[in-house]
């Protein structure tokens, strides 16, 4: 079984956003975690905005900038497109909360494209681990990661990291959990 772990980047500011600009995906961080062999594969997807630019908070936050954007960028039909080739091979996707399903839907929405991956097989890795592990709390990643015995690996707010560092969680409860 393949189960996609999403982490979505989007154009931001410290406030709102300025006038005429509205905040849209600009990274897929997607990592693979492959249960035949427990591999985890790391990609970073990313999208050219075109209803807002990279601020220079969002450049701090993301590490992503308006040139690297302009440059190796792919358009938004073809992000998506890839991301439903890849959710048809594998079906289960998750992420740490709901603002990667919230998100996908949105820009989905607002620009005319068809949800890449089903919401139906979405998976709150963030509401799971509070409901099993911390007695209904909830917790940033970056301490999950650590209460599992891992090292937070790569920059927090990279998409592509975060979905790894996802990844490496959801490949450690599945250890747990597994009946014998
Ligand atoms: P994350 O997965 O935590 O890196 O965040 C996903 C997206 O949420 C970012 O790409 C931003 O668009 C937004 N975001 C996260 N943290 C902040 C923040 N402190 N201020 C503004 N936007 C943020
Ligand atoms: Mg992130």
């Amino acid at each position: 079984m393949k189960i996609y772990c999403v982490d979505l980047e989007a154009t931001c500011w410290d406030s709102n956003p300025p006038s005429g600009q509205v905040s849209e995906i600009i990274e897929v961080g997607l990592a693979t975690l492959d249960t035949s062999d427990d591999s985890i594969t790391k990609e970073q997807i990313l999208v050219r905005p075109i209803a807002s630019e990279v601020s220079e908070f969002c450049t701090n936050l993301t590490g992503l900038t308006q040139e690297k954007l302009d440059l190796d960028g792919l358009t938004k039909e073809d992000a998506w497109n890839m991301l439903l080739h890849r959710w048809k091979r594998g079906r289960y996707w998750c992420s740490w909360g709901f603002y990667d399903l919230k998100k996908l839907l949105e820009d989905s929405e607002m620009f005319g494209l068809k949800m890449p991956l089903h919401p139906a097989w979405h998976n709150n890795v963030k509401s799971a681990f509070g409901l099993f592990f911390l007695n209904g709390k909830s917790e940033g990643m970056s301490s999950a990661v650590e209460k599992m015995g891992l090292s937070f690996e790569g920059r927090p707010h990279c998409g592509a990291d975060d979905a790894y560092n996802l990844a490496c969680i959801v490949r450690e409860l599945r250890k747990k959990s597994i009946l014998t």
